[in-house]
């Protein structure tokens, strides 16, 4: 077997991929009301915001994004983007799809905008909301969501963070920080394969949903038809809009269960070392990044900068034949030039080891000059 080192999906464990093998039960039945119920407490606790209004829908990451979207912005509604790469854009995208008018405040690739530009944005306009990628994971920069969050609050606008690839491996402090909302995907640090959009919602984005003037432009993720079906399996009691994912929703119930019993702090030490252990490897070996700057790099991946000359598609498939599967670039304005390498969830440091090894035999069968053994030292 490969070991599985993109961000997302990631390595899974053996307890959360057998409770996705178990035989799948009714939506109503008592066990899976409990599961789902527990599951929802688990999010309050994992996302850091003890008001929050958890919703598990099935789906990918984009849709807890659309989600997020459809129920937040009305035509009309004014929306700050905070843009560090493929993702951010893509949020842009689709608020304006709901009407939005987005304005983005910008930075070069593998930076991030400065509080400066962000707070003089805030200040020339008046905006609803305010959306921060916690994570690019097309640049594997981390944004500085309490500074920026400190900003929009002081301006009355909605805090909404992308945590697809930073919940559960970055740390996030919804309530402390005054993040109104945050959602992730189930594939990335959560460690459940693909299929479940999680999203937590704090009591001013409820407020904001209450106080809508026209009804959410999308049909599934509106919380309309959600939130009774939410607050029914957190009450305990079967509930019915669209049928759960019921095999994910136990695995989900499963891993945040592991999520909790390691702890919140260890497990941002833990993605915090394995960063440190990656990105040391990556510049021993003589490798860039594409975080412009150290303090900017993320925790749960890292983004290695090909050396001159090495050819991405020779160097993938050679890590690739040493048994380790890394991504190729995402972002547009770059993607031939760089690699990136996941490290969340249930990744090891040996994990990262075998993968600075795979890198090591795929850099010197590329041709690449370097001391062997040097990365993994
Ligand atoms: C992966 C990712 C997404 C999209 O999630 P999908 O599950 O692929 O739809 C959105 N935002 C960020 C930051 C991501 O890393």
């Amino acid at each position: 077997r490969s070991l599985l080192m993109i961000p997302g999906p990631i390595e899974f464990d053996p307890a959360v991929l057998a409770a996705l093998g178990a035989p799948t039960t009714s939506h109503l039945a008592p066990n899976f009301i409990d599961a789902f119920g527990q599951a929802l407490d688990r999010m309050r606790e994992v996302f850091q915001c003890r008001e929050g209004q958890p919703f598990v829908l099935a789906g990918s990451g984009t849709l807890a994004m659309d989600c997020a979207g459809a129920n937040l912005a009305e035509p009309g509604d004014k929306a700050l983007v905070i843009n560090t790469g493929y993702f951010s854009e893509r949020f842009a995208v689709l608020l304006a799809r709901y009407g939005a008018q987005v304005t983005q405040v910008d930075a070069a690739v593998g930076g991030r905008p400065a509080l400066e530009d962000v707070q003089a944005a805030l200040q020339r306009e008046r905006y609803k909301l305010v959306t921060i990628t916690h994570v690019d994971t097309s640049t594997a920069v981390i944004a500085d969501v309490p500074g920026i969050a400190a900003l929009a609050r002081s301006h009355g606008a909605l805090v909404v963070v992308d945590g697809v690839c930073s919940v559960a491996g970055e740390e996030l402090r919804m309530d402390e920080w005054g993040v109104d909302l945050a959602l992730t995907a189930s594939q990335k640090a959560i460690g459940v394969p693909p299929g479940l959009a999680l999203l937590v919602a704090g009591p001013r984005a409820m407020e904001a949903f209450a106080r809508r003037k026209t009804p959410v432009l999308n049909y599934y993720a509106d919380w309309t038809n959600w939130l009774p079906v939410m607050q029914a399996y957190a009450a305990r009691r079967p509930s019915y809009f669209g049928t759960p994912a019921v095999n994910l929703v136990f695995a989900l119930h499963v891993a945040l269960g592991q999520i909790l019993a390691e702890g919140l702090e260890e497990r941002f030490a833990r993605h915090r070392q394995l960063s440190r252990m990656c990105q040391a490897g990556i510049a021993a070996l003589g490798l860039g990044q594409v975080p412009l700057q150290a303090e900017f790099a993320a925790h749960t991946l890292t983004a290695p900068r090909y050396p001159v000359g090495i050819n991405g598609a020779d160097f993938l498939a050679r890590v690739s034949q040493a048994g380790v599967v890394l991504a190729g670039g995402l972002h547009p304005a770059i993607k031939t030039e760089y690699f990136r390498i996941g490290h969340m969830g249930a990744h090891t440091t040996g994990d990262v080891l075998a993968t600075l090894g795979a890198i090591e035999t795929a850099l010197a069968g590329c041709g690449y000059k370097f001391e062997p053994g040097t990365g993994v030292a």
